[in-house]
């Protein structure tokens, strides 16, 4: 599903991110990707999704090489992986309906298509009734919900999550994270970075600790817990 061999990314300005990252990551899993501010948690998850390119070493994403794949190519590949940010970037002049159905529209489903999937995705987020707010009319935690929603409408395999909770109050922490293990349950891989010691330590899954760069530990049913 996910594989990263000898991954090394050098920022142009000479910081280096990930210094020989190897990972395997299997179809179905729940990921944590945890680690100090500027470890490279960031980097390691936006190179899955081609945001950054590798400097050197092979990524392979679905049985997609992302080191030959051709730019013309990215938006295919984002089609098959959902992303989650920490700060929801959805659309604010689209309601809530239409922040989700855009990622379908630029694909050009028939119109009945994408009414069945937005309705169905809002519907397993908790947002049915408010599918005509715009953003600004939400809580975060709502945001968030749309956001993951809008994540999920294309059926990827993988959703890749950079800190979803890092705006949250801890209940709404607790709501959004109910949602990503539904996801995970109908077999969606998930990859998630996070600084939130009490889920990681709760809601069990595989913990991959990145520091400079670099993996130094990776647990099945792992604590969040590191050196530095
Ligand atoms: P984390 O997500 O763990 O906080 P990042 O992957 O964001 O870590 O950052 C890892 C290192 O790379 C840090 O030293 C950071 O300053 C640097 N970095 C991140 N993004 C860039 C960028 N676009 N250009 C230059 N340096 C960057
Ligand atoms: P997070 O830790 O929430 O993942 P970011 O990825 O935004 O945060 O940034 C992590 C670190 O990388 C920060 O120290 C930030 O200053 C640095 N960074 C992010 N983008 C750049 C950039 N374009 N150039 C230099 N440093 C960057």
């Amino acid at each position: 599903m996910i594989v990263m061999k000898n991954v090394y990314k050098k920022y142009p300005n000479g910081v280096v991110a990930a210094n020989g990252i190897n990972v395997e990551i299997d179809p179905g899993e729940f990921v944590y990707v945890v680690g100090p501010s500027g470890a490279g948690k960031s980097t390691f998850i936006k190179m899955m999704y081609r945001e950054e390119t590798s400097t050197s070493g092979e990524i392979i994403i679905n049985g997609v090489n992302l080191a030959t794949l051709r730019n013309s190519r990215v938006p295919f590949l984002r089609r098959q992986i959902g992303v989650v940010f920490q700060d929801f970037k959805l659309l604010p002049k689209l309601n809530v309906y239409e922040n989700v159905a855009f990622a379908l529209e630029v694909i050009e489903e028939s119109p009945k298509t994408i009414r069945k999937k937005v309705n169905d995705v809002l519907a397993l987020v908790g947002l049915a009734q408010k599918s005509r707010m715009f953003p600004d009319e939400l809580s975060g935690g709502e945001q968030q919900r749309v956001s993951i929603a809008r994540s999920i409408v294309n059926s990827p395999k993988v959703v890749i999550a950079d800190e979803p909770t890092g705006n949250l109050d801890p209940d709404t922490s607790w709501e959004i994270m109910r949602i990503f293990e539904q996801i995970n349950a109908r077999g969606t891989t998930i990859v998630m970075a996070t600084h939130n010691r009490e889920i990681v330590n709760t809601m069990r899954h595989r913990v991959i600790v990145v520091e400079g760069g670099l993996i130094t530990r990776d647990e099945y049913e792992g604590e969040y817990s590191y050196e530095s």
